[in-house]
């Protein structure tokens, strides 16, 4: 569904995005590093509110560079040659970084043909019925499209092998979550949920959920990291990493 919303967000990102290239060419100090394609960029381009949003060399945004600091940092662990659930893969250094020494990569998505991904597979998380399959789980902006959210992180649990974990983001406000009756309408989503297609709007409470569907969590913030690398690499989201209880 096109809206006015979508329009004005990607105009104001086409925009910064031109006038970044513009600075880059009359060689503005690439004092910003992209941990997603590894280059260094004079920023990133704006998108909707947020300032600092997009790489200008490879587009990632800040949930995608997060992912790729905490990974390079050691946080958080990719097993040699295990087996990765790649919900909705959107991200494509995600997708080359978690399939690249995975034993069994999946990526997979309700709705298949919207990727440009190898090995695509349909998959509907409420009926995920897998069992202890699965070591990493990796789930960005998925869980706030879900009917039944409850459902799915006890599927994922399920899926899970023992100590297995899965990565979940959404987008959050400050605010408590807040369900939306399943009839309604798109325009009425996007006004309280700022996306047609989300069905609900999480807090941090989120990790309430998680950890009601048996699952350890904890919420790793993106100013937790140094603050240097923080603004170096604009990095901004919370992983809510949640664990299969060895
Ligand atoms: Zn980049």
């Amino acid at each position: 569904m096109i809206t006015t919303q979508r329009v004005l967000k990607a105009l104001s990102k086409h925009g910064s995005r031109a006038l970044l290239r513009v600075k880059t060419a009359l060689g503005a100090a690439k004092d910003r590093h992209c941990p997603a394609c590894g280059q260094d960029v004079a920023g990133f381009f704006r998108y909707g509110t947020e300032a600092e949003w997009g790489c200008i060399a490879c587009g990632a945004s800040p949930r995608e560079r997060l992912m790729h600091a905490l990974l390079d940092s050691g946080r958080i662990t990719l097993p040699n040659g295990g087996a990765i659930l790649h919900c909705a893969p959107n991200e494509a250094s995600l997708v080359r970084r978690f399939s690249a020494g995975a034993g069994d990569y999946v990526p997979a998505d309700i709705d298949p043909a919207r990727y440009d991904v190898p090995g695509m597979q349909r998959l509907d998380l409420m009926a995920m019925a897998d069992e202890a399959r699965f070591d990493r789980i990796y789930a960005s902006h998925v869980m706030e499209h879900v009917p039944d959210d409850r459902l799915v992180l006890r599927n994922m649990l399920r899926a899970l092998k023992p100590g297995g974990e899965a990565w979940l983001l959404v987008p959050l406000w400050k605010r408590p979550s807040e369900d939306g009756p399943a009839d309604l309408s798109g325009r009425e989503r996007e006004r309280r949920f700022g996306q047609w297609d989300h069905v609900r709007q999480y807090g941090r409470d989120f990790s309430d959920r998680i950890a009601a569907a048996g699952l350890e969590v904890e919420l790793i913030d993106a100013g937790s990291l140094p603050a240097d690398q923080v603004r170096r690499m604009a990095l901004a989201d919370t992983l809510f990493r949640a664990r299969h209880p060895a």
